[in-house]
């Protein structure tokens, strides 16, 4: 593929680099869905910056961290601007791939109880391949943790487990949940999943409480797993280490759940690269995912230091 690069790496340390996807969420209200055949009137179209990917980074960069993302975007108006929403936040967009195919999109329709309906084209996502992480080798070579999700291609993610450094540190998220070959999820550390994705993965086996689950994914080869639960916080569990913890979350006005799982998890991973210890960085997310959530929207809704709310008593 004949690649633009979004800019040029220099001698960077990334704390983060988010390896996954970013979407432009296109948001229309209706009052109800139209039928096979049918035209509806909806509201104003809203725009906004998306995909699991996309969200990471601008989570950790306005955290703090020294962010960088590795995606492919569109040549195209939804490219650019995902690509001035990630630099608006501070995030290194010199990994992001433009061209190829149309940015990755969501159509979303509301209707007035809020339930929505959703088809994604996920576009330049889909193309964002193997050989294309082979060509990054600098950028992941700077970087100390990656955090990828499966809005990208499972091959894609597998050679990210390939191309990682000496001792960087690999997250990964499997949302949407997908059977993992053995070699992606020997490198997790943590695998990062919430009830949902636990119970997909674990299938039959997925009986019992969180603690069970999370011994249960254990066997299956990650380092290290943390299980979210919304509202609960989250729960974590080191292969080499004991019992699993729970980590709770401090009580917030819950607005809207959007994304408060994609600030959880680039949190997780920048602090874990830091040296803080399993708990610890849990301790440090359940209180990123709880500021997400007391505000609307996806990347919209992430807290700065400043924003965040004091850790469960
Ligand atoms: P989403 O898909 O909505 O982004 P998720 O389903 O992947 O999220 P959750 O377990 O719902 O993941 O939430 C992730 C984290 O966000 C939780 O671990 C917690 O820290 C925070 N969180 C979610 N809901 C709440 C809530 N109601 N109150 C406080 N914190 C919350």
């Amino acid at each position: 593929m004949n690649d633009n690069h979004a800019g040029s790496t220099g001698d960077a340390d990334y704390e983060l680099l988010v390896v996954g996807s970013a979407n432009a969420d296109l948001v229309v209200g209706v009052e109800r869905r139209p039928a096979a055949g049918e035209t509806v009137l909806g509201s104003d179209l809203a725009v906004h910056p998306g995909g699991k990917g996309g969200n990471q980074a601008v989570a950790a960069a306005r955290l703090g961290a020294r962010t960088a993302l590795l995606a492919r975007v569109g040549d195209d108006a939804h490219g650019t601007l995902l690509l001035d929403a990630q630099r608006a936040a501070g995030v290194d967009t010199a990994g992001v791939l433009v061209g190829g195919a149309p940015t990755g999109v969501a159509l979303i329709t509301v209707d007035p109880s809020g339930d929505n309906s959703i088809v994604v084209s996920p576009g330049a996502n889909a193309r964002l391949t193997p050989e294309d992480i082979r060509a990054a080798g600098p950028v992941l070579a700077a970087a100390r943790v990656v955090s990828s999700q499966l809005e990208i291609p499972l091959e894609t993610v597998a050679e990210v487990v390939r191309a990682l450094r000496p001792g960087a540190r690999f997250v990964l998220n499997p949302s949407p949940p997908a059977p993992l070959p053995a070699e992606v999820l020997a490198a997790c550390d943590p695998l990062v999943v919430n009830e949902h994705e636990a119970r997909v993965i674990l299938g039959e086996d997925a009986g019992g409480a969180p603690e069970d689950w999370a011994r249960g994914l254990l066997a299956l080869g990650p380092r290290s797993v943390v299980i979210t639960l919304g509202a609960e916080g989250a729960l974590t569990a080191d292969g080499s280490a004991g019992s699993p913890v729970r980590v709770p979350s401090p009580k917030v006005d819950a607005v809207d759940t959007t994304g408060a799982g994609d600030a959880f998890t680039a949190a997780l991973g920048w602090r874990l690269g830091l040296g803080e210890d399993l708990p610890t960085a849990a301790a440090y997310a359940v209180r990123v995912g709880a500021a997400a959530v007391t505000r609307k929207g996806a990347q919209a809704s992430y807290p700065t230091p400043s924003e965040l709310p004091a850790a469960a008593p």
